[in-house]
């Protein structure tokens, strides 16, 4: 499937210099956000995976159909001061900012077979703290999957050693 056709390249946004990459419109056309879902879904099976992790807030739009249609679990990353119990963090760098992100302490037991989800790959900063959490709980990272990868911000070599799926490139 072409999904570039479902992507809408937003100028400006949220900053000046920044070309942001609006995936809405692919999740508003069901045909598109499926077939999407279903090649994450047929990866991550091939990996055996036993829990789904995904950033806020799009890795959640990505990761929970997935952890459904798989029947396994989601475990939600998200930013400080907005899980309820303990947790464990990590500071990162965004294109457009900086970040601290949390995962509860009890979210992945040692020895988990994990997918990571999010929606794009930029400097790959999100995904590297993500890949920190998982670890520093004792999950293994088996793939990450996202829809888009932003090649000129070379995230994919902050991934080097581990699997990944893109669906799209720019
Ligand atoms: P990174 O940490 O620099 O790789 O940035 C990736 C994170 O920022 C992801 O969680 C994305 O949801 C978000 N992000 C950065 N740029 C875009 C964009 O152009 N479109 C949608 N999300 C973006």
């Amino acid at each position: 499937m072409d999904y570039k056709k479902y992507v809408k390249i937003v100028k400006d946004w949220p900053k000046e210099g920044i070309e942001f990459k609006d995936i809405t419109p692919l999740m508003d056309n069901g045909a598109a956000y499926k077939a999407a879902i279903d090649e994450i879904v047929t990866y991550a099976r091939s990996k055996k995976i036993d829990i789904v992790v995904g950033p806020e807030a799009r890795g959640f739009i990505i990761g929970c159909p997935v952890s459904y249609a798989l029947e396994v679990g989601f475990a939600p990353v998200r930013k400080e001061g907005k899980l309820p119990r303990e947790v464990i963090k990590v500071d990162y760098g965004l294109e457009y900012g900086e970040n601290i992100l949390t995962i509860h302490k009890d979210a992945i037991k040692p020895g988990q077979r994990v997918l990571i989800t999010d929606d794009l790959l930029a400097t790959g900063g999100t995904i590297e703290a993500t890949i920190k959490l998982v670890e520093a709980l004792g999950g293994i990272v088996v793939g990450c999957a996202f829809l888009i990868e932003l090649s000129y911000l070379k995230g994919l070599q902050k991934l080097d050693g581990y699997d990944v799926l893109t669906l799209m490139s720019y």
